[in-house]
């Protein structure tokens, strides 16, 4: 749980809506810490596929984790993910982990290893967190909650435009079957399902541009922490 002295912002979302983009700039403005907590299940979906486990397995899935070790660290401001002490960032950037993030964060053993690491984090400083559950598992207390989303299409053209710049052979149809499998898994799993919390503020983003959408929620922010 945070304490008052620390001030939380839970931006929550399907993938693609520019939760990251958005609040990695929103975080440099306050001063906050962003944390980027899906990365933490990417690395939890990276580990599985390096060794062998199916991410859909429960039972194999739940006995790796106590030989995983997942943690955080910022160079130059920019969150880093670690397993097992390895800089795990860039590799768990690819659509395959992309799907075995969605698949190994369906597990509820999965969500409870990397729940103290999130409340942790959010203790310790002032936070910008997104990810699907935040506002209503990780920091239901969060001071400013936000439900980002866009249509399938949009958030599908803008994840392939970055992985294009990758240099990723992906297809925009591909893109979008994978987001809208991904979007799909992580609304109708049991295990904390993708939903706005009931105080969260609705923010669609369809057909803004980034400039745009990050004014949007710079004001929306800042407001609600004014009150
Ligand atoms: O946000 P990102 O697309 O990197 O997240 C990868 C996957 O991790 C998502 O598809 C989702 O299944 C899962 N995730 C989650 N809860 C979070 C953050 C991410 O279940 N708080």
């Amino acid at each position: 749980m945070t304490t008052k002295t620390t001030v939380a912002v839970a931006i929550d979302g399907p993938s693609g809506a520019g939760k990251s983009t958005i609040a990695r700039v929103l975080a440099s403005e306050l001063g906050f810490v962003y944390v980027d907590t899906g990365a933490l299940y990417r690395t939890v979906g990276l580990a599985a596929l390096r060794r062998g486990a199916d991410p859909h397995d429960a039972a194999a899935v739940e006995s790796l984790l106590p030989e995983l070790q997942v943690s955080l660290g910022y160079v130059e401001g920019s969150q880093r993910v670690f397993l097992n002490g390895e800089d795990v960032s860039d590799c768990i950037r690819t659509p395959e982990v992309s799907m075995a993030a969605s698949a190994v964060s369906a597990l509820p053993p999965v969500r409870r290893f990397l729940f103290d690491l999130q409340q942790d984090t959010a203790r310790r400083q002032n936070v910008i967190m997104d990810g699907r559950d935040i506002g209503t598992v990780v920091l239901p207390f969060a001071q400013v909650k936000i439900f980002l989303t866009a249509s399938a299409e949009d958030r599908a053209q803008r994840r392939f435009e970055e992985l294009a710049a990758k240099g990723s052979s992906a297809t925009y149809d591909e893109v979008l079957r994978d987001m809208k499998e991904r979007d799909y898994n992580d609304s109708h799993r049991a295990a904390a399902p993708l939903r706005p919390a009931e105080d969260a503020v609705l923010v669609d983003t369809t057909g803004n541009t980034l400039e745009q959408s990050v004014e949007l929620l710079k004001s929306l922010v800042t407001e609600r922490l004014k009150g």
